[in-house]
């Protein structure tokens, strides 16, 4: 599986995933968890390697709890930059844990939880690290890391998912029904600007493909590339992998998410396997193939059926204004938008 969303949407999590309970004797191994490069094989497959050594990380709300693999992997040989310092040499941030009765901040300065609340920053308690502070480790130390995370042939792709952050519209989880769909998905793809999404009003920023900081050259030429690059494989015979786009940042009248995420994400990677293995069933709409609550696994956990409505509906409305914005997109890159995906727009229109 490779996956692409934004900055801050969840990449670093996904990639190093815990089964939640109910999915005992299943496993996820880890290759990286930010950059894939892929090319097509011999066998006309696309395979990816993970051209980093290490994991790069915001150490804000990373903690046992959140991401229990990628604080393992923390345990020695890290570098950590503008994080706070415990009074016995060690590191903190925010989210690690209970906040330390003393800690040096990440500008040198004391820091306790009543200086901190006496000097708010927007708010809240200032911080004792940097919202951005940063860890680096080897990926080699990760408990979930492939054996094959370093192989010069990469693995072999099943699934690409894209997804952002939006608390409306986009479902938990859509398949495309055909390459040309999911590659309208993965150009449309938005993402809610974070001091936007605590409010009703959510901004949503285009990020085609998640690419939007590193594309060198003309985004539409990215999305000529991605088709040519289908049909070539198709045309070969090759089994493409299929795409689909995720949304695990639904939330509900107060703002809170309505789906746990993280760990339970497994089911949603479970229904995915079941799609690729053509076990899995799902219902046709506007955008795509998604599962009923039924098609989900739900073993260990209790997640009722309004709350799967909630995060899984498809209000017309909202998908009207979605296709404007799109619009507004393509209207962008009008002068070497592929066709393909003007017609993929009206279709789905
Ligand atoms: P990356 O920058 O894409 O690698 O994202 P991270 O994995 O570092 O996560 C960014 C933020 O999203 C962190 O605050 C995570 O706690 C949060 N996050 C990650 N996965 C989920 C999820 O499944 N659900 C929710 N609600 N938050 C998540
Ligand atoms: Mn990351």
């Amino acid at each position: 599986m490779a996956a692409a969303f934004p900055s801050a949407c969840g990449k670093t999590n996904f990639a190093m995933l815990l089964p939640p309970r109910g999915f005992e004797g299943w496993s996820v191994k880890t290759i990286g968890d930010d950059i894939a490069w892929i090319k097509p094989h011999s066998d006309g497959r696309l395979y990816a390697i993970n051209p980093e050594a290490g994991f790069f990380g915001v150490a804000p709300g990373t903690s046992a709890k959140t991401n229990p693999n990628c604080l393992a992997t923390l345990r020695e040989n890290a570098v950590f930059t503008n994080v706070a310092l415990t009074d016995d040499g060690d590191v903190w941030w925010e989210g690690l844990s209970e906040p330390p009765a003393h800690l040096i901040d990440w500008q040198g300065r004391d820091w306790t939880p009543e200086i901190a609340a006496a000097d708010p920053v927007k708010g809240k308690p200032r911080p004792a690290a940097h919202p951005n502070a940063r860890f680096t480790v080897p990926i080699a130390q990760c408990p979930s890391v492939d054996e094959n995370w370093d192989g010069v042939d990469g693995v072999p792709i099943d699934a690409f998912i894209f997804g952002g952050r939006r608390s409306t519209t986009v479902p938990l989880v859509t398949e495309a029904r055909s390459w040309e769909e999911g590659v309208y998905m993965a150009a449309t793809m938005g993402s809610e600007t974070t001091a936007a999404q605590a409010g009703a009003t959510g901004i949503v920023r285009r990020d085609p493909f998640a690419m939007l900081p590193f594309c060198g050259y003309n985004m539409a030429d990215y999305f000529a590339h991605w088709l040519d690059l289908g049909h070539r494989l198709d045309v070969a015979g090759a089994k493409l992998p299929k795409i689909f786009c995720v949304n695990w940042f639904r939330t509900d009248e107060d703002g809170r998410f309505v789906w746990p995420g993280f760990g339970e994400n497994m089911r949603v990677l479970a229904w995915m396997l079941g799609r690729i293995e053509g076990q899995a069933d799902g219902v046709s709409h506007v955008f795509g193939t998604t599962p009923r609550y039924e098609d989900v696994l739900w073993d260990g956990l209790e997640f009722p059926r309004e709350s799967y409505e909630r995060i899984t509906s498809i209000d017309a409305e909202a998908w009207r204004k979605e296709l404007e914005l799109h619009a507004e997109l393509f209207e962008q890159l009008r002068e070497r938008l592929p066709d393909q995906l003007l017609d993929t727009k009206r279709t789905l229109e």
